[in-house]
């Protein structure tokens, strides 16, 4: 309460600070004794358009870094190849890169978004989230000789795949169940027997 009411008063200095300096809403929010977040939702609130700092681009206001921001937060984004996020945001690739590494180096996207450089791999991994089919049939329908030995070589890089949605028949499932069963019961078994 005691906060806000410092910032009702000096209401009238820090919309000109806002509106006529670059400082940064943290510098700001120390200079009127409130967060940096209050600063933040005093300007949006204003509706004050920021003047752009002349050495860099504030991503608060960069249009394109929103976009990236926003393909980010896609389910599986770090499954969406470099040329298609190019073409999501509509402008030159070297333009779009730019701003991505701006975002990457901030922390604000994966360091795996925007990596995958294969729109194939793309198209195979699409179907891989979304449709209940063997890993084989995907590979079949991009034209991969073996989509297995690609996902095992995303796995060994770090990326983060899910088992499959596909439900394997019967017998194949009891098949990698025994298998997995027995895997287990050697990892687990304690150091008795070797
Ligand atoms: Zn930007």
């Amino acid at each position: 309460m005691a906060r806000s009411g410092v910032l009702h008063r000096k209401k009238e200095d820090l919309v000109k600070d806002l509106k006529e300096t670059t400082l940064s809403f943290k510098t700001l929010g120390q200079r009127y004794g409130v967060s940096k977040q209050a600063i933040y939702e005093f300007s949006e609130k204003q509706g004050i358009k920021r003047p752009a700092k002349p050495e860099g681009h504030q991503i608060e206001d960069c249009r394109l870094c929103q976009k990236l921001l926003q393909i980010s937060k896609e389910p599986h984004s770090e499954f969406i190849s470099n040329p298609t996020i190019v073409k999501k945001t509509e402008v030159p690739r070297e333009r779009c890169l730019y701003h991505l590494k701006r975002l990457k180096e901030r922390g604000l996207v994966d360091e795996k978004f925007g990596r995958l450089r294969s729109e194939r791999a793309e198209k195979a991994y699409a179907m891989y989230f979304t449709k209940r089919l063997s890993i084989q049939a995907i590979g079949r329908e991009v034209g991969y000789k073996s989509f297995y030995s690609i996902i095992q070589r995303h796995r060994a890089l770090g990326w983060g795949i899910p088992p499959p949605l596909y439900v394997y028949d019967g017998q194949e499932r009891s098949r990698i169940l025994r298998g997995t069963h027995r895997r287990k019961k050697a990892v687990g078994g304690g150091g008795s027997e070797d």
